[in-house]
């Protein structure tokens, strides 16, 4: 099977700068975006699994204040990190971040793997948080996809449903890596985080508020802006009628800067 995903290039470039110039004005201040510490940074994404950033700040404080090292985690006993953390329910975060310790001190000595598929081996990080401490840890383009973001692409572009098949989740990591910028990936990534966390809800979507709502299929039709090109067939991603399978819809082809 040969499959391309083909994006309109305004579209791109609009969704880009929109949603990194939103960013930069209205950014929440989270403790974990003064660090560029991968181990912090791998922490952070442990601890937000499931539960809110306002909850999750003072045990992200306090957690890095204990242990400041990833060998500082690695020594510490499993029973005081769980204690620490499992207040945040979801109790097996404790045993994961211990896990994750002793994965990288055995396997990379004090420092966290530089390469994704490196942090993709470490237990407790999933393929969105392996590609969030690449993003903002390592400083590397990785593209993110967890659910708040797939909602913000999947109504942006117009997906018909949030689905979770193995389709949907593949034409989301397509989506990702063809709008993540190539530069200023970091405070796009961190853009979309706030995005779906604070404007782009699951179930009360503030579009009046969203820096995205003028180019947005989901509130304002128009045109297919992403068109699958998969076995020689079109698929065209339309909020209303689903993939059209043969459509003749063609994003528009002009270059843009990448970001
Ligand atoms: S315009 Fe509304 S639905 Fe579209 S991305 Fe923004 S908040 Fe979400």
């Amino acid at each position: 099977m040969t499959s391309h995903l083909e994006i309109d290039q305004r579209f791109r470039a609009a969704f880009q700068d929109r949603l990194i110039r939103w960013y930069r004005a209205h950014r929440r201040d989270l403790p974990w975006r003064h660090t560029a510490d991968p181990y912090h940074v791998a922490v952070s994404e442990l601890l937000l699994q499931q539960t809110q950033a306002s909850r999750v700040a003072p045990v992200y404080l306090e957690f890095v204040r204990r242990y400041p090292t990833i060998e500082d985690l690695h020594r510490a006993p499993a029973a005081e990190v769980s204690a620490l953390t499992d207040p945040l329910g979801y109790h097996i975060r404790g045993k994961w971040l211990k896990a994750m310790a002793a994965a990288v001190v055995a396997d990379h000595g004090s420092g966290m793997p530089e390469s994704l598929e490196g942090l993709r081996r470490l237990p407790g990080l999933g393929p969105y948080a392996a590609a969030a401490v690449h993003t903002f840890g390592n400083g590397k383009r990785a593209p993110l996809v967890d659910t708040n973001i797939a909602r913000v692409y999947t109504r942006a572009v117009g997906l018909p449903a949030e689905g979770s098949t193995y389709r949907d989740t593949r034409r989301l990591a397509e989506l990702a890596e063809a709008l993540t910028p190539a530069r200023r990936f970091y405070d796009y990534g961190q853009g979309l985080m706030d995005l779906g966390a604070t404007i782009c809800t699951a179930r009360a979507p503030d579009c009046p508020r969203c820096p995205l709502r003028r180019l947005c299929r989901d509130l304002t039709g128009g045109p297919p802006v992403a068109v699958w090109h998969v076995d020689g067939a079109s698929m065209a991603a339309e909020r209303t009628a689903g993939y059209r399978v043969g459509s003749r819809a063609t994003p528009r082809r002009e270059a843009s800067p990448d970001a």
